[in-house]
């Protein structure tokens, strides 16, 4: 709209311009005088005439002072006749220099052609705005189809494995993919067949693009980088088209790699009929597999993909030939941690008894993304208090703070609210600290932060991947410390204990419907089903009867009814120790684990052991 209102101007401006110059042109073509044949014959009578030209009818008189005059003839008569019809004398005219001119001159064709074709010109190029305009509204739509992928040089930004922490399976996949492209002699003499499409698959935040970016450092072939949800338009067809675009730009660019981040974005299960959009999006799909089966043997293509839903790729995608290879990359263990807290290390300035291995045991289930946060909210920490360093102190702080959100320190808590909080928190880390197999307490604080009133962490020993029944009842009674302390202590319950119940209510319902926990033994019941469109556990398809759902739900109560008597029972044996640890927190606000141990140690709190 904008591009044609300056057309509109720029077509005004020209009108103006134009017409300007035409008054121009005739007014100086205009002389001053116009004398009728009597005046003229008067004149030159009097020997005052110079010059006449005749040019048709027209006269163009010079005047011996060297003025100018115009005038006109009679249509059929000669000149001198006309003259000499108005009284002349031959002898004044003799004086006069006649010329006779064809009416050939510019100022003919001027004449003729300014006033029929100046219009015609003006016209046209108006037409040729407009014209013009409209292509460029037609060049934009047919480069719709085209696909904007983007070779990657990744210039000084260039990433080796060796910035990628960890991973180490993930890696090794892909130096061989990377060694194919470099030598395919080596695999294709042995007869293997070229791997096509590998697919990276993990939890946001694994370093699924960090990856494709590292094989693109290291394999020095052309690296395309594209990400699905650009595929993704309103217009039928146009995905496909570009999914086409992107495939002949690699292949016109062989050996090469094409990467497609995120591609859940169109490699959704088809058929599942919810939304609109839904053809568009098979037919990109359908696209992607007919270019993967496009690829001939030697085609040194390889596609890399990077999805955290491969729950939810349609299975064409995953057969033998396509993204048969799938690289999966998990969630750091502590050594990873540690090696990525060092790697996001390297351009801060630390102090040089920092210790990020500790900070590496605080943080189990954060991602590498999470540790980078991490490692940056520290430097942000030491930065508003104008230290030169990081120290070990910040490192801590932003491991709370990215878990939890930042410290609430200026929210007003009355006293009376800060000692429920003292005692809710101080019963989860009794508890905690009272039964055996219990993951160990690494802080309590009752310093407000996000929308926690206070917390306390627990930290396991050491990275598992299995948990167990006693594990699972530990947790349950924790969760149950901060509710029955409060009930204990005060008589009355507060609402800062709602999350924890109701995270307790959904594990105790998980023990008995998932893993087989209860005493309705090894079954599992319920079979949730993922709306596909919407990605999100939405319907939990219920393959029981109302009377195991009555079973169901009298087995979570009592694992609930059970964990409570538990705490229960705990805080009542150790109550000296609940009030030390509520009153300790009240003066200092937080514990760390080696306070928290030694102010129970006067205790001797005997772990007890629950089944
Ligand atoms: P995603 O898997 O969601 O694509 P990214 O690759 O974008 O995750 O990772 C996000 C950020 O997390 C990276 O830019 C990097 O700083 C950090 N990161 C993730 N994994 C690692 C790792 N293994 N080593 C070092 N940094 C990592
Ligand atoms: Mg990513
Ligand atoms: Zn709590």
């Amino acid at each position: 709209m904008k591009n044609f209102s300056k057309n509109i101007f720029w077509a005004v401006l020209t009108l103006v311009i134009a017409s300007v110059v035409f008054s121009m042109v005739y007014q100086t073509s205009q002389p001053p005088a116009k004398l009728s044949l009597s005046e003229l014959a008067l004149k030159v009578n009097a020997g005052e005439v110079a010059q006449i030209k005749v040019s048709g009818d027209t006269l163009s008189i010079r005047l011996k002072n060297d003025q100018k005059a115009t005038s006109k003839k009679e249509v059929e008569a000669g000149l001198t006749e006309s003259l000499k019809n108005f009284g002349v004398q031959p002898e004044a005219l003799a004086k006069v220099e006649i010329s006779v001119q064809d009416p050939s001159g510019w100022q003919f064709w001027g004449g003729l052609l300014i006033p029929t074709v100046l219009p015609i010109l003006l016209i046209g190029f108006l037409f040729w705005l407009m014209f013009r305009q409209a292509r460029g509204g037609m060049n934009q739509a047919f480069s719709f189809g085209r696909s904007n992928i983007r070779l990657s040089t990744f210039g000084n930004e260039r990433i080796t494995f060796q910035d990628v922490a960890g991973l180490k399976e993930a890696k090794e996949e892909l130096v061989e993919v990377v060694d194919f492209l470099r030598n395919p002699k080596k695999y294709l003499e042995l007869g293997a067949r070229i791997p096509r499409g590998v697919l990276l698959v993990g939890q946001p935040g694994t370093g699924k693009t960090m990856l494709a970016r590292a094989v693109a450092g290291e394999s020095n072939v052309p690296f395309f980088h594209t990400s699905a949800s650009e595929f993704v338009e309103m217009f039928v067809g146009v995905g496909a088209s570009r999914i086409r675009d992107s495939f002949a730009t690699a292949r016109k660019a062989a050996p090469s790699i094409l990467f497609i981040d995120e591609i859940d974005a169109v490699g959704r299960q088809r058929g599942a009929g919810l939304g609109g959009g839904n053809d568009e999006r098979e037919q990109t799909l359908n696209q992607i597999l007919v270019e993967l089966d496009g690829f001939d043997r030697e085609t040194r293509v390889i596609i890399l993909a990077a999805t955290n839903r491969p729950d939810i790729l349609d299975p064409a995608l995953l057969r033998p030939g396509r993204f048969d290879r799938r690289v999966l990359l998990d969630l750091p263990d502590l050594n990873d941690r540690e090696a990525i807290l060092k790697i996001h290390a390297r351009d801060k300035i630390l102090e040089p008894n920092c210790d990020l291995r500790r900070v590496a045991v605080r943080t189990p289930g954060f991602s590498g993304a999470d540790l980078a946060n991490l490692m940056n909210e520290s430097a942000l920490l030491a930065a508003r208090q104008n230290k030169k360093a990081v120290s070990q102190e910040e490192l801590f702080e932003s491991v709370e703070k990215v878990l939890l959100g930042p410290e609430r320190r200026g929210r007003v808590i009355s006293q009376s609210e800060k000692e429920i909080t003292a005692y809710h928190e101080g019963g989860h880390a009794l508890v905690a600290a009272s039964i055996q197999g219990s993951d160990p307490v690494h802080k309590v604080s009752i310093i407000s932060r996000g929308f926690t009133g206070g917390y306390t962490m627990k930290l396991p020993i050491e990275d598992r991947r299995l948990r167990t029944r006693k594990q699972f009842l530990a947790d349950l009674a924790m969760f149950m410390g901060g509710y029955a302390s409060e009930k204990l202590v005060f008589g009355d319950i507060s609402t800062g204990a709602s999350s924890d119940l109701k995270e307790a209510s959904e594990l105790a319902r998980s023990l008995v419907t998932k893993y087989g926990m209860s005493e309705l033994g090894p079954i599992t019941f319920g079979k949730s089903e993922e709306l596909i469109f919407l990605g999100r556990e939405i319907s939990a398809e219920k393959n029981y009867s109302e009377a195991i759902a009555t079973k169901i739900d009298a087995a979570v109560q009592d694992l609930m009814a059970h964990a409570y008597l538990t705490a229960q029972k705990i805080l009542k044996a150790h109550r000296k120790a609940l009030d030390k640890i509520a009153q300790v927190l009240l003066e200092k606000e937080t514990l760390e684990q080696e306070e928290f141990a030694a102010l129970l140690k006067p205790f001797k709190i005997k772990p007890i052991v629950i089944t």
